[in-house]
């Protein structure tokens, strides 16, 4: 098998340790050689993120491509700035949520879409074989510095939402921008979209002191507390780079990103009279059940934001998205898009009511997750065979194993990285979603068990 370099977000690693100098200025020159012409590149406010951009950037112009520095923003407005301007690529230095001693590299497409593995594993191959393409003095490449890339992209959003309506509803919110890089869009697109609010962490800075950059429920408590005590009409939170949007309601509730997504999905099928909704098949039910009561349909992929959008691109989908709050509108670009979540929301709730009312509305389930142990060697035998036991009933095989059942279903996913099986339940009763899971793993157990 070829060496990897490249996870499922780009290659990650700590500071000066994996992650360094040289493996960030041979890795611009691998990109370099493979995009070639004028590459577009962006940071988060990471404190290492002027070291390994540079080290990128003398890499992309050894390989003789044209850099043109965006400066710090969110992931999305890279994406938008290469497809926009033409651009063969762009490269977004960021490691989104993890903690502030790593960083990490990830490549635009030069539709501004995530890179496709194919193309990184073009990008690996050069890297790995260091068939680098090395310019003369007089064909290396140039670094331009560009401001004002914030502007287009979220007159962009603005243009796709109902800002008249926006404007004229008088909403307050409270923002968390984690200290990240939705601090140089989320402040303006409010301010444009007249909303009052008051902001938390929203000032980037790469030690991300006001708390870690995940919006999980943990670490947005005083998001929590400002929205209960101001009495606003919702909170907003991004994750580092800003492709990531979780919210509040205006009952002070943390909403889980499946909640958002099915309110999202429900509006998109609405306005579009139908339609495509893709997600992975890790989605909860809710999204199913709301995507078909305003008469759409769901399409199932392998769990990850890249195969979600080019799913999405194939069947024309007029919305997509996973639960941990990365949703993707279509007419504006195919990726995780921070700002244009906020926005869809913002006109979601000026038009058709408070946040609360719009959560109650979409249906719970109840989850169960598990794991258990079994050879790497086993996995594959052992999922036919659960494909194979539950033969008649409906079985989704896009990632791992997926049974369905009335009213829930379980997922079996193999472990990539080590010796187990996950296994995911939703049901509309714990105590369902309890003995199914249980059911599932008997199953598994005595699957194993065979020769
Ligand atoms: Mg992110």
């Amino acid at each position: 098998m070829a060496q990897r370099l490249f996870g499922t977000n780009g290659v990650r690693g700590i500071v000066n340790e994996d992650m360094n100098v040289q493996l960030a200025m041979d890795l611009g020159r691998a990109i370099g050689t493979f995009m070639g012409g004028r590459v577009a590149i962006g940071n988060d406010p990471r404190t290492s993120a002027d070291m390994i951009k540079s080290a990128v950037s003398c890499g992309l112009m050894a390989a003789g491509a044209e850099v043109i520095d965006i400066g710090m923003v969110p992931t999305p407005v890279v994406q938008f700035h290469v497809k926009e301007n033409g651009l063969s690529g762009g490269v977004m230095i960021t490691a989104s949520h993890n903690p502030p001693e790593f960083n990490g590299i990830k490549c635009v497409d030069a539709d501004g879409t995530e890179m496709p593995r194919q193309k990184e594993e073009e990008i690996e191959r050069i890297y790995f074989q260091r068939s680098f393409r090395s310019r003369d003095w007089a064909g290396v490449g140039t670094l331009r510095r560009a401001t004002g890339a914030v502007g287009p992209y979220l007159r962009s959003v603005m243009s796709l939402v109902d800002a008249d309506a926006i404007r004229s509803a008088g909403l307050n919110a409270v923002l968390d921008c984690a200290n990240g890089a939705g601090s140089v869009t989320a402040p303006r697109l409010l301010d444009d979209l007249d909303v009052r609010a008051v902001t938390l962490n929203s000032n980037p800075q790469g030690t991300f002191p006001g708390h870690p950059s995940e919006p999980v429920e943990a670490h947005l408590q005083d998001l929590i507390s400002l929205v209960k005590a101001s009495g606003a009409d919702l909170g907003i939170a991004h994750d580092g780079d800003a492709d990531r949007t979780i919210f509040v309601d205006d009952r002070g509730r943390y909403l889980y990103g499946d909640r958002s997504l099915a309110i999202v999905a429900e509006h998109m099928v609405r306005e579009n009279g139908g339609g495509i909704v893709v997600t992975p098949v890790s989605s909860s039910m809710a999204v199913e059940d709301a995507v078909k009561r305003a008469g759409g349909e769901v399409v199932y992929t392998r769990v990850g934001a890249p195969v979600v959008a080019r799913k999405m691109i194939e069947t024309g989908a007029v919305f997509g998205g996973e639960e941990n709050g990365g949703l993707i509108f279509p007419r504006h670009q195919y990726c995780r898009d921070g700002a244009m979540t906020v926005a869809k929301l913002l006109e979601i709730i000026a038009t058709e009511g408070p946040l609360s009312e719009l959560v109650d509305r979409i249906p719970q389930y109840c989850q169960d997750k598990r794991k258990m142990t079994c050879p790497d060697e086993r996995k594959e035998t052992v999922l036919s065979g659960l494909v194979e036991y539950y033969r008649g009933e409906r079985v989704d095989t896009t990632d791992g194993v997926k049974i369905w059942f009335e009213g829930g279903w379980t997922l079996v996913r193999p472990s990539g990285t080590e010796p187990l099986f996950r296994i995911y339940t939703e049901a509309r009763t714990e105590n369902e979603a309890e003995k199914r899971s249980c059911d599932c793993q008997a199953v598994l157990e005595s699957l194993l068990e065979e020769p």
